[in-house]
């Protein structure tokens, strides 16, 4: 029997797809690079994804976990082909444990979902990536998403307890549990953030924080993303630490505004958009702070959203600010890089410099508490060779960005896109370290294969597309 036809006989009808038409879908993610699968499998059970994961080894056939495919670095397209394994099916709440402030879950559950299951219990699961609406809690763990509201409150690793499991052997573990911080390795730090390289995820227990008493949520127009940032270190420098502080530049303000009309202001050099949350009078108190700084750093205007309607407007067309770009160019390349949030200024002149060089639009979004910065590099990809272009200059940013103190993902992850600049930033013993974790966990290398860390045998997308290393790669390395 073939890999397809025992796959099918132990799951049963309707799970298992190996038609071009059907697992065509699963090629892709939010970002730039591709992949056939041979085969995609919708399991509805740990059981299950034992008998995929161990049919698959036995046959020698890459096996690649995926959430909802809004990864932005490829991490769950399938690169040497071979199983997806699509958690779809195992979407189910298992439990919200009230008094211990967790949840079960399996790993298909869609973030936002979790929040509202949460929500009359007066909870909710604090990391919200802006794709918060479609993206798993799996892939929130695979990638360790952070989100607007993980500058108070920590990215996904600090929100989850305990995982299960489904090694390359096909066997189960559990590590964590309901109990914070128990003895032992930190088994599950090391999977959160390690992008389904050491096994499958098949349920999660998550920390789940108290809703706020109040929040407060301010916009503030700038001039120029200069006076915006001197208002975002004021804030720090004042011991403000705002649950979210996100800013936007005058070209992504003018795309989100057409698409939104939620009441940002286009003419606006920048915008933040700043909001506290906690105990009534600590917000209060707070929230004056906010309007204190941003008049000082020459805020031409400030406004607190009047209700909830409104600040759920607000932030609709903030998390939705990547599907708005359309309105100015058919695709996009959306980059995630880092630095020190004093440099933001700097490296933004910087961005818009490598734009007009090579002679592409590029609209700017940061969670600017945390020097996460998220230039989107509008093009058409109808134009010829504009790919190149849009590459080349994406490499320039990250290596600005890298000169200026940061590094080369904020929240998207590594994946396919960006294995091949990890020696820009580890040393070859600090690579060798990870290689040696992964091949202890999965000594077969079949789980999710050309993700991460670069292998001596690297399928890399940059090196098939043909471009040159970028400067500062020893020879050898780019592969
Ligand atoms: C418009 C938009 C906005 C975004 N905003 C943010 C943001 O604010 N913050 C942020 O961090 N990210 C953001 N992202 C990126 C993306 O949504 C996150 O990385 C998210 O966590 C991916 O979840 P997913 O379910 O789509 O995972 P997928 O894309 O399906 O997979 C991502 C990785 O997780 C692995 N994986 C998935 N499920 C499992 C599992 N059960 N076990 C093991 N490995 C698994 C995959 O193999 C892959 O490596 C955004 C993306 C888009 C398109």
């Amino acid at each position: 029997m073939t890999l397809a036809e025992r796959l099918r006989a132990a799951l049963g009808p309707g799970s298992v797809f190996s038609a071009t038409e059907d697992v065509i879908t699963y090629e892709y993610d939010y970002g730039l690079d591709r992949g056939m699968p041979d085969l995609v499998a919708l399991p509805r059970s740990t059981a299950e994804v034992q008998v995929l994961v161990r049919e698959a080894q036995a046959a020698g056939a890459p096996v690649v976990a995926r959430g909802a495919g809004t990864g932005i670095a490829g991490g769950a397209v399938p690169a040497r082909g071979g199983l997806v394994i699509s958690m779809a099916r195992m979407n189910r709440v298992v439990q919200i444990d009230r008094p211990n402030r967790c949840a079960v879950v399996q790993p298909g559950v869609v973030n936002l979902d979790l929040s509202k299951v949460a929500e009359p219990y007066g909870l909710f699961f604090a990391p919200d990536p802006s794709s918060q609406k479609a993206s798993t809690i799996g892939g929130n763990i695979a990638n360790n998403a952070g989100g607007p509201h993980c500058l108070s409150l920590g990215a996904t690793v600090n929100h989850i307890l305990g995982l299960e499991v489904v090694l390359h052997d096909g066997s189960v573990v559990r590590m964590g549990g309901k109990s914070p911080d128990g003895p032992g390795l930190d088994l599950t730090g090391v999977l959160v953030g390690s992008e389904g390289t050491l096994g499958v995820v098949t349920e999660a227990t998550v920390r789940l924080l108290p809703l706020p008493e109040a929040v407060r949520t301010t916009l503030a127009l700038f001039a120029s993303v200069e006076a915006a940032s001197e208002a975002v270190s004021g804030l720090i420098g004042r011991g403000v630490v705002p649950s979210a502080l996100e800013m936007m530049d005058k070209l992504a303000l003018s795309a989100i505004e057409a698409a939104f009309h939620a009441g940002y202001p286009p003419e606006a050099g920048a915008v933040l958009l700043v909001e506290v949350d906690g105990l009534l009078e600590q917000v209060e108190a707070q929230a004056a702070v906010v309007d204190e700084v941003c008049r000082g750093a020459g805020a031409i205007e400030i406004r607190l959203a009047a209700s909830d309607e409104d600040r759920a407007r607000l932030w609709a067309a903030r998390k939705g600010a990547a599907s708005a770009m359309g309105r100015i160019a058919p695709n996009y390349y959306l980059h995630d890089a880092v630095v020190p949030r004093t440099r933001l200024p700097a490296i933004l002149a910087q961005v818009i410099e490598v734009g007009e060089r090579y002679d592409l639009p590029i609209a700017n979004l940061f969670h600017a508490g945390d020097g996460n910065l998220h230039p989107m590099i509008l093009f058409d990809i109808r134009q010829p060779g504009i790919l190149d272009r849009v590459l080349a200059a994406g490499q320039e940013i990250l290596s600005r960005c890298i000169d200026a103190g940061g590094t080369i993902t904020g929240e998207h992850g590594v994946g396919m896109e960006k294995q091949a600049v990890m020696p820009l930033i580890f040393s070859a013993e600090d690579l060798e370290v990870m290689r040696r974790v992964r091949t202890a966990v999965d000594p077969s290398g079949n789980f999710n294969p050309d993700k991460v860390l670069p292998m001596p045998d690297s399928h890399t997308p940059a090196a098939a597309r043909g471009q040159s290393a970028p400067p500062g790669i020893p020879d050898g390395l780019w592969i």
